[in-house]
């Protein structure tokens, strides 16, 4: 079995997100694509996050359908901070792994908490990242592999903001996520989240 990982706040998930999944399945010939959103404890530590019902609700909606997606709740149902080694060490260890991380992302690997072990376990592969030089990368990875595909420059803070001021943020997501945000009411509160910027997951703190 060759399983990607994709974790993140997913707050909320957007086609960027989707896109790199699904890029990831078929260069790197995954099984299948597992989308794990992170606990809520990492809130603590800087911007408020929204609630994990939400993000892991919107997880669902974005790849309900899609083949070899899948959403996964094991970060959110754990106590206390997550940490990518850890998660990782909850699969078989005959599964074969792939972190799927932005470049932002991948470049911040050296400040995770035994972070050697995380590369031993798993392969990453790069999602490029308009604003972080992808090339970088190869300098602090031992074997990264570089996902071939459009660079969408699209973030969760920047679709919170749209909606916050009334932006056009229709097709950066998928349907039933937009329906979804705006059912809940998410992201409209002045002054709600992003006060703070903070480390989500995949992105330790050191
Ligand atoms: P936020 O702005 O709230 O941090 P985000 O868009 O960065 O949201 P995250 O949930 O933080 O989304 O990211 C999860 C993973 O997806 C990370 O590895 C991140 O680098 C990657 N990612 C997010 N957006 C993009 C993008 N536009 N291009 C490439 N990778 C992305
Ligand atoms: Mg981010």
């Amino acid at each position: 079995m060759r399983t990607g990982i994709l974790g993140g706040t997913f707050d909320p998930i957007h086609i960027a997100h989707l896109h790199a999944g699904e890029t990831a399945l078929h260069q790197a010939e995954l099984d299948r694509v597992l989308f794990i959103p992170a606990g809520d404890p990492w809130q603590k530590l800087g911007r408020r996050v929204s609630a994990t019902e939400h993000r892991l609700e919107m997880v669902r909606l974005a790849t309900a359908g899609v083949d070899g997606f899948r959403v996964d709740d094991r970060e959110t149902t754990r106590d206390g901070l997550t940490y990518t080694v850890d998660t990782l060490a909850t699969f078989p260890e005959d599964e074969e792994l792939f972190l799927i991380l932005g470049a932002d992302a991948a470049l911040r690997i050296p400040t995770w908490k035994r972070h050697q072990e995380v590369l031993d376990r798993a392969t990453v592969l790069v999602v490029p990242r308009p604003g972080t030089d992808s090339t970088a990368v190869a300098d602090i990875l031992p074997d990264p592999v570089f996902l071939d595909m459009a660079v969408l420059e699209v973030s969760g803070t920047e679709i919170r903001a749209m909606v916050r001021n009334g932006s056009a943020f229709r097709f950066l997501v998928t349907n039933e996520v937009h329906r979804y945000i705006s059912e809940n009411n998410l992201y409209a509160e002045v002054g709600g989240a992003d006060m703070v910027e903070g480390p989500t997951s995949m992105e330790e703190p050191s």
